[in-house]
């Protein structure tokens, strides 16, 4: 199996980083986790075809995250797409995102290939394909924006990640609220594990690896004026290491 980091930026807009976003696939799937603004573009520099991405998994709400959607929708009818799409999100916001997609103009008879959402549900695992699995746990990176909804329509689901392929676990942070959300699979053996870096503090990914030792951890969503390196001390730097758009790692 192989991780491809497509994008490893923060929701700043960098002409060094692309918003985060990755590959993980073994041979049979290649699911891309997270579609933000530029992710076409992001695609094309990673020398990554549209039309190679079986499945994609929207973590959460954030325009860094899922606002290039559409348009990497669209790059794949113009590269003449006939497989089905598979598209991961929480079934809070499954609609949410279905609309945007028909806000967008995209009908499945137009587009000659079918979009199969995959309702993700808290703590359930979701078959992504031939042993390669995927289960959410919430976190806490959305809770202080509850209280401004003041329709209280919308939904928070903003997820951690368990990938399972091939027996391997890789532990995802995703985007999260704090230090303690590190924890949220400590019930599991962490095989390898990607920590965002922009809402948590070097001391705590530190611990986190201390306590869960995953063979390496890798570092995403680093801001451009983050001396990244420079924060994690020498003795870890084999073993906690920051990602690169590009970075492909071979499990
Ligand atoms: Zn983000």
């Amino acid at each position: 199996m192989k991780i491809i980091f497509i994008g490893t930026g923060s929701g700043k807009t960098s002409l060094k980083r692309n918003h985060s976003s990755f590959i993980i696939t073994n041979r049979r799937y290649k699911l891309l986790v997270d579609a933000g603004d530029g992710i076409s573009k992001a695609l094309l520099m990673a020398k990554v075809s549209y039309n190679s991405i079986n499945g994609i998994l929207i973590t959460h709400l954030h325009a860094d995250h899922y606002a290039g959607l559409p348009s990497l929708i669209v790059q794949m009818k113009m590269n003449k797409r006939r497989e089905q799409l598979d598209l991961f999100v929480h079934k809070d916001i499954a609609k949410t995102v279905s609309d945007f997609i028909h806000h967008s103009y995209l009908f499945e008879e137009k587009l000659n290939f079918k979009l199969n959402v995959i309702d993700l549900k808290e703590n359930s695992e979701a078959e992504v394909g031939e042993k390669f699995s995927v289960k959410f746990r919430q976190n806490s990176h959305l809770d202080e924006y509850i209280k401004f909804d003041r329709t209280k329509r919308l939904e928070f689901p903003c997820g951690s990640f368990l990938f399972t392929v091939n027996n391997i676990n890789i532990f995802y942070s995703g985007d999260i609220g704090s230090g303690r959300d590190l924890r949220l699979f400590d019930d599991y053996r962490i095989n390898y594990a990607i920590s965002e870096t922009t809402h948590v503090e070097m001391s705590e990914i530190i611990k986190y690896y201390l306590n869960s030792r995953p063979k390496i951890l890798f570092l995403t969503h680093i801001s451009e004026e983050d001396r990244i390196r420079n924060k994690i001390q020498r003795i870890y730097r084999d073993k906690i290491i920051a990602a690169y758009d590009g970075l492909t790692v071979s499990i």
